[in-house]
């Protein structure tokens, strides 16, 4: 892949441990990793094999998704008033009909739209195995478009005749769901540093799979050294049902079937409670904010500036797309800064703050030590913004607040892994235009029930 030097940087947010902001930068890369960060003379060469001019630019690490339903770019706008639980009895008998091709072509419209908002690692939690469906339908999807990828194999099995949510019809026989999850670790799973691809436990949420399930998913990925994730504590109806089911609030029950600890996250956890929170902190089990998709199913605010104070990991995650129902992972980071400040304190999430969960915070809850930081030995994950734009303008002061209090604007440069993915605005490793019309084909069968 060769040498690549990005010079000039007007504005450089490294988010290393310093947290430094430097000016007129440079960085240098060779192949897939970051070799130096600083001025031009600190820089092992001058030139490169390309070389980038970044003097009209605000740069960072890419940003790191946690949680996703990639799947869910098809069906999109459904159920647009209902809570949690309504919104998913709408949405399940639709995605039964979910098979193999709409998985890779709604995951990479997803990667699609999550890379030009500044995205170069993602995780997504499919958990929905109908018809031929399979994991490797998104990976492919993955590693077509270039994307730094952590897929979690979830799995639902407490189907409504045995007290779940979801219907019958799209739950799995739990033996196959323990068997084909060893399959995708030992086929997939890459736990080297600078990896492109790992794998995930994911049991959908307590109230969509059983107890068993619970403690032998946490069994098989602590035999692998695999992370484990899941849904805990979204709305009041999941405290309800927590309480009436297991006689435990979430915290207890994850911790009485082995789902706490530095291997496990969490999304939303919107509804911890103090006692919750000090547990999560202590174990270091991990946290995924989800703002928006908490604010359109009416969730709830989940109490970000409570874990943040007790160092509690808490990452950043645009969740499905269709209770978001954007993927735009800048502009979740912009709506996690504006919702801790609802309900009185001016300062309940700072621009910084909320770009550190999209970054470093989403780094360590996913388990890695090699992305989310702009310095030596690390993956050469960075994207840039232009600021001779619109939404930038008055900004130039201070562009990293820009970019959250500004207008949330998609990238114009992604290098994800040493590679160039995105330039001028402009998708590189896929033909976009195709792929939508495909994907909106998909869409408009699946959702009227054609085959
Ligand atoms: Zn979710």
């Amino acid at each position: 892949m060769g040498t690549l030097l990005l010079k000039n940087i007007h504005t450089l947010a490294t988010m290393d441990s310093q947290r430094r902001e430097l000016s007129d930068a440079s960085i240098y890369i060779q192949d897939n990793v970051i070799t130096a960060v600083g001025q031009l003379d600190d820089m092992p060469s001058p030139t490169a094999d390309t070389v980038l001019d970044m003097s009209n630019y605000v740069v960072m690490p890419g940003l790191i998704n946690t949680h996703h339903h990639m799947y869910q770019s098809l069906t999109r706008v459904l159920a647009q008033d209902s809570e949690l639980f309504d919104w998913l009895t709408t949405l399940y008998p639709i995605w039964s009909r979910l098979r193999s091709q709409h998985i890779y072509v709604s995951a990479k419209l997803a990667m699609a739209e999550l890379m030009l908002s500044g995205c170069t690692t993602s995780s997504d939690h499919l958990y929905i195995f109908p018809n031929d469906v399979q994991l490797e339908d998104e990976i492919r999807a993955a590693e077509e478009i270039g994307m730094r990828f952590h897929a979690a194999r979830g799995a639902m099995s407490l189907g409504e005749s045995k007290g779940g949510l979801p219907p019958d019809s799209v739950v799995e026989d739990e033996k196959a769901i323990l068997k084909d999850t060893q399959r995708v670790i030992e086929t997939f799973h890459n736990a080297d540093r600078y990896a492109m691809l790992r794998v995930v436990v994911a049991p959908c949420s307590p109230f969509s799979v059983t107890v068993d399930l619970m403690r032998e998913s946490a069994d098989l990925a602590r035999a692998y050294g695999v992370h484990l994730h899941t849904h805990l504590a979204e709305n009041e109806k999941d405290i309800d049902f927590s309480l009436e089911t297991f006689n435990q609030r979430p915290g207890d029950y994850a911790e009485s079937v082995g789902w706490v600890g530095d291997d496990v996250w969490h999304a939303h956890c919107v509804k911890l409670n103090d006692d919750e929170i000090k547990q999560f902190a202590h174990t270091r089990t991990g946290v995924c904010h989800c703002p928006s998709s908490n604010m359109r199913l009416a969730s709830g605010i989940a109490p970000i500036r409570q874990m943040l104070d007790h160092n509690v990991k808490v990452g950043l995650g645009v969740d499905g797309s269709a209770s978001n129902d954007a993927g735009h992972l800048l502009n979740e980071a912009r709506q996690a800064m504006l919702l801790q400040r609802v309900g009185g304190n001016p300062a309940g999430l700072s621009a910084r703050e909320a770009l550190e969960l999209a970054t470093v915070g989403s780094a360590s809850v996913l388990g890695r030590d090699d992305v989310g930081v702009i310095a030596e030995g690390m993956s050469a994950d960075i994207i840039a913004y232009r600021l001779d734009t619109v939404g930038f303008a008055g900004t130039l002061h201070d562009p990293v607040a820009g970019l959250l209090f500004g207008q949330s604007s998609l990238v114009d440069l992604s290098i994800i892994n040493g590679k160039i993915v995105v330039q001028d605005g402009q998708l590189l490793t896929v033909d976009l235009p195709v792929l939508i019309e495909e994907h909106n084909k998909l869409s408009q069968q699946l959702i009227n029930g054609d085959d």
